[in-house]
């Protein structure tokens, strides 16, 4: 489908707002931040797919983070490439982890993240989405600062029209 990022990102962010609200520990809530360009960014994507990618992205944020803490999520558009990122204030990555995270089964610090629950499979399943879309993902980190993930899709390419009845 062809989709308008704006909405869908706020759409899905709404509804984690939703499941803050509804929590019964105020000093727990985490806030998420909107910083979207002004433009609407239209790209090519499975809706669905896209979703399970910005869930376990802001799913991720959140189990990483300490609670209260601030997620940011920005979304702006180069020439070529519509880029979202994630930023979290949580424990971040250590460096000689991150070349593994969107490995399968990959956890960093095995007993930690097995107390925080999960399988490990995420991110590996968010990469394999975003490379079938054209894009990229990748993180930058700092260990016990925080996060950035970043994905970036094209739409270039599905502007040239020589794909439309391809689906
Ligand atoms: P699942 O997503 O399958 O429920 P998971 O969250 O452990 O389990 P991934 O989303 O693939 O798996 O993440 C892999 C590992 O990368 C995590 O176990 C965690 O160690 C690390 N990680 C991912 N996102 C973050 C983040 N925002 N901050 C710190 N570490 C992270
Ligand atoms: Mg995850």
């Amino acid at each position: 489908e062809y989709v308008n990022l704006n909405e869908l990102v706020n759409y899905i962010l709404n509804r984690f707002d939703m499941i803050i609200e509804k929590d019964d520990k105020p000093d727990k809530y985490y806030t998420i931040k909107r910083e979207f360009t002004e433009n609407d960014v239209w790209v090519e994507l499975d809706t669905d797919r896209f979703t399970q990618v910005i869930d376990n992205l802001v799913n991720n944020a959140i189990k990483y983070s300490p609670d209260g803490s601030e997620i940011t999520v920005r979304l702006l558009e180069t020439n070529n490439y519509a880029i979202l990122s994630i930023t979290d204030q949580g424990l971040g990555i250590p460096r000689k982890d991150i070349a593994r995270i969107f490995d399968r089964f990959y956890r960093v610090d095995k007993a930690r993240s097995r107390a925080q629950g999960g399988t490990g499979l995420g991110l590996a399943i968010s990469k394999e989405v975003v490379t079938m879309l054209g894009g990229r993902i990748w993180v930058d980190s700092v260990e016990g600062k925080g996060s950035t993930f970043y994905i970036s899709l094209p739409f270039e390419n599905y502007e040239e029209g020589d794909d439309w009845d391809a689906e």
